[in-house]
């Protein structure tokens, strides 16, 4: 652990406490964070699970300092795509250049006629001369001019990557349907309830003026 990753763990550290639990007790090292004051911190810390997983994230070089180790292969999430259904229920964005599906790391990118004119100068020839190197991280598209994607749980995924990732999440609905249906339908509840309250304030506003 470099001192710079420690100091910054530290930090982390105090700052959590002081949220916690307040300031240390009078008589304790309130600056250096050593000694007494870090047995009253760990003391209160053993308890805390995940703090204490945090802290072995800690252990070893800070992560930012150190290069994150790409898998030789992008991964296959499922062996077979989402159903059209479920694809088709994504309001979809599109590309005609490149975009990089998020769960896999691919980078999918278009040559057709009319995705030509959407690079920048040198950009697609970049891209193949990457693809050329590395292809298994690439997926080329000459026969359409532009790739559907769409945003799911806030990452950019693409809905025809071979990772097939879309598809774990309609295994997951489906295994899942009857407590998903009976959240929906207790969140409709929930959302019809609020709007019948806003609408009752908003009648008693009205005739109050
Ligand atoms: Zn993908």
């Amino acid at each position: 652990m470099s001192e710079a990753s420690k100091a910054k763990a530290s930090n982390k550290a105090y700052e959590f406490m002081m949220e916690t639990y307040g300031p240390p007790p009078r008589g304790l090292n309130e600056e250096t964070g050593e000694g007494e004051k870090a047995d009253w911190w760990m003391a209160r810390l053993g308890h805390l699970y995940g703090f204490s997983r945090w802290l072995g994230d800690q252990e070893g070089p800070a992560k930012a300092e150190v290069e994150p180790k790409r898998p030789d292969q992008p991964p296959v999430f499922c062996g077979e795509p989402p159903s059209g259904d479920f694809r088709d229920s994504f309001s979809a964005a599109s590309t005609l250049c490149q975009v990089t599906c998020a769960p896999c790391g691919r980078t999918h990118f278009v040559t057709g006629e009319m995705a030509q004119g959407t690079y920048e100068t040198g950009e697609l020839e970049e891209l193949e001369a990457e693809a050329a190197l590395r292809p298994e991280w690439f997926v080329r598209e000459d026969q359409f001019d532009d790739i559907s994607f769409a945003y799911v749980g806030g990452r950019t995924v693409v809905l025809d990557c071979p990772c097939n990732w879309l598809r774990t999440w309609e295994t997951f609905i489906r295994q899942a349907e009857r407590p998903v249906a009976s959240f929906l339908r207790k969140r409709a509840k929930e959302e019809r309830a609020l709007a019948a309250s806003k609408v009752e304030l908003a009648k008693k506003l009205e005739e109050a003026t």
